[in-house]
C-alpha cells in the first residue's frame, strides 16, 4: 500500500494496515500530522486555551483569589504551540516506524494506477502498488478579491501567531472556523468585527446554539455585521478596510479569511490514472473507493465531512477494507449522520445525531428534553453556570437520535451521546448509568431522565 499524505487520514490508515500486515509506504512533503497539526486542530485549539486561561483570570477574584494580570507573551506563546507540534510528529514518526511503515520525505504522485513517485531531495523514488490511498488534504481558500499578505491579510495559517496581537481583526465568514477565530482573538485582547454573510453565525448550527454564541460575542463586545457578504479588501500603511456587497465597510488593523477550503490535488497525477475528480475533490464510494477500485480518498480530499476525526476513521475504514478485514461481522460502515463535532469558543458548542430542527423541518417525531447547567452542582462550583444539555430522542422507544450541549467541557461531554447514538442506547441507559458526582456530565444524566 502507498500513501499520500500524513495527516489525520494517512496516519490512522497506514498504522492499521500495518498492523494488519501489509507493506506499507507512506509519503509526505511536511510533517507527519498534516495540516491537522501543523495549522488546524491542534495549533488553534492551543491558541484558544491561553485565550480561556487569560478570560478566566478576569473571574479568579469571584472564586476567592487575588487578581492576576493576564499579559500576553507572544514568544512564550509561539514556543508553546511549537513544542506541542514537535512532540506530536514526533509520537507518530515513532508509532509509524515502530509499526514498520516506510516514511518518505518527498511529494508524491500518481504516474499511472499502480505506479507512484515520490519527488525527495535525494531525487524521484518510483513505487509498484497494490493499493494506492491518496489523503492529500485541503487548505484555505482564497477568493481573488483577497490579497492575503500573510502580514495583515491572513488564512488561518498566518495566525499562530502574527508577529504582533491584532488591535482589532475583522474576521470573514462565520462558520465553525470563523467563530472560532473571533473567540480566540477577542479573548487574548483584540477588538473583533465578524462580518457574517446570512442573519445568523453558524448558519447550518441550531438556531438556539447560534443564539447562545451570538449573545455571547455581543457581550463580549463583537460587532456582527450581519447579511453582508465581503467583496474586496484593501490595505493602506497599518489599516485593512473590508468593503461588502451591501455597502458597509468593516475597517481594522488585520482581515481573516475564514471562508472555507480547496483540496490539495492539483499535481496529484489523477488523469495519469483515470482517477475522477469533482472540483478537485475524489468522489468515493461507500467503502472510499474512487473509479478506480484499488485506489482510495480519505479525508478532506473526499470532500465528505472535513473534520480530523472523520480523516482518522476514514483512513482505518480504508485499511480494513483493502486487507479484507470488512468482513468480520464487528465491522460496521462509517455513519457520517453520527459524527460529533465541536466549536471551541466559550462556552464550548457540540452536538452529535439528528438536531431539532432538521427533526422539524422533516416533520419527524421526537421528544427533547433540555437542561441548563445552572441546575448543576459542578457548574456553580465552576463559577460558570452558562449553557445547557439537549437531548433528542424517539418518543417512542426512548432511542437517542442526537443531542447539543453549549457550555463549559461540552466537547468533552458530547462524547456520551456519542456513544449512545452510534450504539442505539436509550435514554434510560444514559439515566440509569451511576455517574460522578459533582460533575457537569449530571445535567445529561437529568436531560436523560
Ligand atoms: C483552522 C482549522 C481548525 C480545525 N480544527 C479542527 C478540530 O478542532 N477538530 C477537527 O476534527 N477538525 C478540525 N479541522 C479540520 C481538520 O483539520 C481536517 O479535516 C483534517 O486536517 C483533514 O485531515 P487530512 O488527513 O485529510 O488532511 P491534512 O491534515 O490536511 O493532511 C494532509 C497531508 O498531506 C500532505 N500532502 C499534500 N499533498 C501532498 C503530496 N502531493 N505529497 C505528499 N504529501 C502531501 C500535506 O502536507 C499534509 O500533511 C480544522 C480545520 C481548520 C482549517
Amino acid at each position: 500500500m502507498v500513501i499520500i499524505g500524513g495527516g489525520p487520514a494517512g496516519n490512522s490508515c497506514a498504522t492499521t494496515a500495518a498492523r494488519l500486515g501489509a507493506q506499507v509506504t507512506l509519503i509526505e512533503r511536511d510533517t507527519v500530522g498534516g495540516a491537522a497539526h501543523l495549522w488546524d486542530c491542534i495549533p488553534s485549539k492551543a491558541m484558544i486555551a491561553t485565550g480561556n486561561a487569560r478570560s478566566f483570570l478576569g473571574r479568579v477574584m469571584r472564586m476567592g483569589l487575588a487578581e492576576v494580570r493576564g499579559e500576553v507573551d507572544l514568544d512564550v506563546l509561539r514556543e508553546r504551540l511549537r513544542s506541542i507540534e514537535a512532540r506530536l510528529e514526533g509520537s507518530i514518526r515513532t508509532l509509524l516506524e515502530s509499526q514498520g511503515v516506510e516514511l518518505v520525505d518527498g511529494v508524491g504522485s500518481l504516474k499511472g494506477p499502480h505506479e507512484v513517485v515520490a519527488e525527495t531531495a535525494q531525487g524521484v523514488r518510483e513505487f509498484e502498488a497494490d493499493v494506492v490511498v491518496l489523503a492529500t488534504g485541503s487548505r484555505p481558500r482564497i477568493p481573488d478579491w483577497a490579497p492575503v499578505d500573510g502580514e495583515r491579510v491572513l488564512t488561518t495559517r498566518h495566525a499562530y501567531p502574527p508577529p504582533a496581537l491584532p488591535e482589532h481583526v475583522v474576521v470573514i465568514g462565520s462558520g465553525v472556523t470563523g467563530v472560532e477565530f473571533v473567540h480566540m482573538f477577542n479573548s487574548l485582547g483584540s477588538e473583533v468585527t465578524l462580518i457574517v454573510s446570512r442573519q445568523q453565525v453558524l448558519p447550518q448550527k441550531d438556531p438556539e446554539v447560534a443564539a447562545a454564541l451570538e449573545a455571547d460575542f455581543l457581550r463580549r463586545g463583537v460587532r456582527l455585521y450581519k447579511g453582508a457578504r465581503a467583496t474586496g479588501i484593501s490595505r493602506e500603511d497599518d489599516e485593512v478596510t473590508v468593503s461588502c456587497d451591501d455597502g458597509r465597510v468593516a475597517r481594522g488593523s488585520h482581515a481573516l479569511l475564514a471562508i472555507g477550503s480547496v483540496p490539495n490535488s492539483e499535481m496529484l497525477g489523477l488523469d495519469a490514472a483515470g482517477v475522477h475528480s469533482d472540483r478537485g475533490y475524489v468522489p468515493v464510494d461507500h467503502n472510499l473507493r474512487s473509479n478506480v477500485p484499488h485506489i482510495y480518498a480519505a479525508g478532506d480530499l473526499s470532500g465528505r465531512l472535513p473534520l480530523s476525526s472523520v480523516a482518522a476513521m476514514q483512513g482505518r475504514k480504508i485499511a480494513e477494507h483493502a486487507l479484507g478485514a470488512h468482513v468480520d461481522r464487528s465491522h460496521r460502515h462509517l455513519d457520517y449522520d453520527k459524527a460529533a463535532s465541536a466549536i471551541f469558543t466559550e462556552p464550548e458548542i457540540a452536538d452529535v445525531g439528528l438536531a431539532e430542527a432538521d427533526a422539524f423541518a422533516e416533520g419527524r417525531k421526537i421528544r427533547v428534553t433540555k437542561v441548563p447547567f445552572a441546575s448543576a452542582a459542578k457548574a456553580l462550583i465552576n463559577d460558570d453556570p452558562r449553557g445547557f444539555v439537549k437531548i433528542v430522542s424517539d418518543p417512542a422507544t426512548g432511542v437517542v437520535l442526537g443531542g447539543s450541549i453549549v457550555g463549559r467541557h461540552a466537547a468533552e461531554l458530547i462524547s456520551v451521546l456519542a456513544v449512545a447514538v452510534t450504539n442505539g442506547l436509550t435514554v434510560n441507559d444514559i439515566h440509569e448509568s451511576l455517574l460522578v458526582h459533582p460533575t457537569l456530565a449530571e445535567a445529561l444524566a437529568e436531560a436523560a431522565e
